[in-house]
């Protein structure tokens, strides 16, 4: 990492921070005062810059909103016992970026843009970062093509953005999942595995078609046999069968989730065994039956860990072990979220 990035910086007239409710705090709609932009041109980043939170002034005609060049990043920091702020695992979020934008013909970004934008964004907002217990900040990384051209081409210029919400404790109920066996997120040879907006626009249709049904989220299946599972809405997908984790093994049709990576990390750490596999429907739906899956949850970084409690499958509803019953995935969420607040020794180097 470079020494220093030039960052010119603007700050906001008049800080939003004590007009913020953090009691109110909707997933993603209240911004902290300020974000960092970096623009890609002429071959090299450069531009750095910190802003006032708001509008950015773009030709209509930029390629990202024809051709869907866009991808993004989500993590958190967490307010640290001794007042000091910690970004969990960014590395991770940093690499994953860069793959997304290698397999979308974009450009990549140099570490010391990316760890430093981030950097400078919490420095100059810290007073929003949350130290109520359970709160953080989510930081959104976004990089999108500028080039204001109609042709069907990579761009040659991009624009990366930094944004941050406070965020309240994320709760969900135990979840209703159908098993999505028309509709896929994904292929083979396809995007998959990158954190691109193509990704989720195609999942938005699907998902509401399934929560009219009164589903709350899907099971994703591979899109060439419909035959094995493959993630949960925006989250990864794990299963507790015979008291070993098993969860679908990353390839090019899934993300390569940062919360999963931890969670199976942990779990070796605690005498668990994984198995990292593909996982088939029949195998989930039988293990139901005869009682040998004991849990079933999504892992991602907006909620670490939520609990499955019913399996639908054409038609027909699975109803898991009562989740007030299972020890496992909530102990293990448990450490994990003790090491994001700096509550037990960060054993493994994840703070940053
Ligand atoms: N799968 C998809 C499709 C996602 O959008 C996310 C959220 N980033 C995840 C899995 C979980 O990834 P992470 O643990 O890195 O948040």
């Amino acid at each position: 990492m470079k020494d220093s990035l030039n960052i010119k910086t603007t700050k906001a007239g008049q800080s939003r921070l004590a007009e913020t409710d953090f009691r109110d705090l909707p997933f993603g709609k209240v911004f902290t005062d300020h974000m960092f932009v970096a623009d890609f041109e002429d071959g090299e980043w450069k531009n750095f810059e910190i802003l006032p939170y708001g509008p950015i002034s773009m030709s209509p005609a930029i390629s990202a909103l024809h051709y869907g060049q866009a991808i993004f990043e989500g993590m958190k920091a967490y307010t640290q016992p001794d007042g000091s702020v910690s970004v969990f695992r960014a590395d991770k979020n940093f690499a994953r970026l860069n793959k997304s934008a290698v397999r979308m013909a974009m450009a990549t970004i140099p570490e010391d843009v990316f760890m430093q934008g981030i950097a400078a964004l919490i420095n100059i907002d810290k007073a929003w970062v949350p130290s109520e217990e359970n709160y953080s900040l989510y930081l959104r990384p976004v990089m999108f093509a500028t080039d204001p051209v109609l042709g069907v081409r990579p761009s040659s210029s991009y624009k990366f953005v930094i944004l941050a919400n406070p965020s309240a404790p994320y709760y969900s109920n135990p979840l209703r999942v159908k098993i999505e066996t028309h509709y896929t997120r994904s292929d083979n040879g396809g995007v998959g595995a990158a954190k691109t907006a193509g990704n989720y626009s195609r999942a938005m249709l699907p998902t509401v078609e399934a929560q009219a049904q009164g589903f709350d989220q899907l099971i994703w299946t591979d899109a060439k046999e419909n035959k094995y599972v493959e993630e949960s809405g925006a989250a990864n997908l794990m299963f507790i069968i015979d008291g070993k984790i098993v969860t679908p093994e990353v390839r090019e049709t899934i993300l390569d989730g940062v919360t999963r990576d931890t969670i199976i990390l942990l779990a070796k750490s605690m005498g668990i065994t994984v198995e990292e596999r593909r996982v088939a429907i029949s195998e989930v739906l039988e293990a139901i039956e005869n009682g040998t899956l004991t849990e079933a949850f999504a892992v991602g970084t907006a909620a670490t860990v939520t609990q499955i409690s019913e399996i639908s499958y054409e038609g027909k509803n699975h109803v898991l072990a009562d989740p007030a019953t299972r020890t496992v995935s909530p102990a293990i969420a448990k450490k994990l979220n003790d090491i994001r607040y700096g509550v037990t020794a960060d054993e493994f180097g994840w703070n940053w």
